[in-house]
């Protein structure tokens, strides 16, 4: 995980050595940033092309930096990891995430992602869990979403703070699967509720062979472990009609929507829902 995590900081810097966004700015900027005031979130819609029904949306944090502009959150997510931000600022994104959620239909969830550094935090997972119980909001409502890489940072914390989650109600998706470090292992071993399918497969799998079996593999682990499998990053009617006919029907990407803010869901919600 180290060099992994090492790999992405030399990459990171390599791109943006010369720009505002270098990691050092970053965190400067970061440190001195008013989360609440330009911290956002987007929502995006996940799909049942089964039943045709929107099943609900993945919250998505958006940093809009006084001096350095629109962040996004592949920058500023590890950033805060570094500069010991993140769990202060995951408290800030889901509590704004549930002001949204909490005017929408009961029966629409909501998608959290956890940073890596969270999910092996006793601490963030006991101030997560008291922030959602003093909103009163249904945890049955929320999935958590996790990476692989989160859960090899520390294994068995992370599989301690996935069993209070679910303990409290909610559901445990793990992310980007496919991508990066993947492990069946992971499948056989977390305690889980949903896969999402990584974009990288997904976009590919109606072109390249492999991936369309190894999509196809993933589908049937899913169902023969009773877990639901979403897929990801679908762009194109033609990647839906694949996914359809290998039986995974819940699905999030481009082609429904891009992830929207909090207005634009209302109206999303009213014209795709009958009444
Ligand atoms: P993710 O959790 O895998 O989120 C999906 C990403 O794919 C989002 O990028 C989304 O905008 C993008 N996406 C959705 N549909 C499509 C599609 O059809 N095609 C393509 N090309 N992309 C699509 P985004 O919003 O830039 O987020 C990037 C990553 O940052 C997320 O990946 C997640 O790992 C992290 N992130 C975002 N918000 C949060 C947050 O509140 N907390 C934490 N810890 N991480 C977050
Ligand atoms: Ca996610
Ligand atoms: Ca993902
Ligand atoms: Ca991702």
């Amino acid at each position: 995980a180290k060099q992994e995590k090492r790999g992405e900081i030399v990459e990171f810097n390599l791109h943006h050595e010369n720009s505002i966004l270098s990691s050092a700015n970053l965190a400067k900027n970061l440190r001195e940033a008013d989360f609440e005031a330009e911290f956002s979130m987007v929502f995006q819609p996940i799909w049942d092309i089964a039943s045709i029904n929107i099943i609900g949306f993945e919250a998505l944090a958006r940093w809009n930096s006084p001096s350095m502009g629109a962040v996004p959150p592949d920058h500023f997510i590890p950033a805060a990891e570094q500069t010991g931000l993140v769990s202060k600022l995951t408290k800030i994104l889901i509590g704004k995430s549930l002001d949204v959620a909490e005017t929408w239909p009961q029966n629409l969830k909501l998608g959290l992602n956890l940073s890596a550094v969270d999910l092996c935090s006793h601490e963030a997972i006991t101030q997560i869990l008291a922030l959602i119980r003093d909103r009163n909001f249904d945890p049955k409502r929320i999935t958590i979403e996790i990476t692989e890489t989160a859960v090899m940072r520390d294994f068995e914390r992370a599989v301690q703070s996935l069993n209070r989650l679910r303990k409290a109600g909610m559901q445990i998706a793990l992310d980007d699967f496919g991508s990066g470090n993947s492990s069946l292992s992971y499948l056989q071993k977390l305690p889980l509720d949903h896969v999402k399918i990584d974009k990288s497969f997904v976009q590919s799998a109606d072109q390249d062979p492999r991936a369309h079996e190894i999509t196809l593999t993933i589908v049937r682990l899913c169902s023969s472990f009773g877990f639901g499998c979403i897929a990801e990053g679908v762009e194109t009617m033609a990647q839906l009609e694949m996914l359809s006919k290998i039986g995974c029907h819940t699905l999030q990407g481009f082609y429904f929507a891009k992830p929207m803010s909090a207005n634009q869901v209302d109206q999303y919600i009213a014209e795709n829902t009958a009444v």
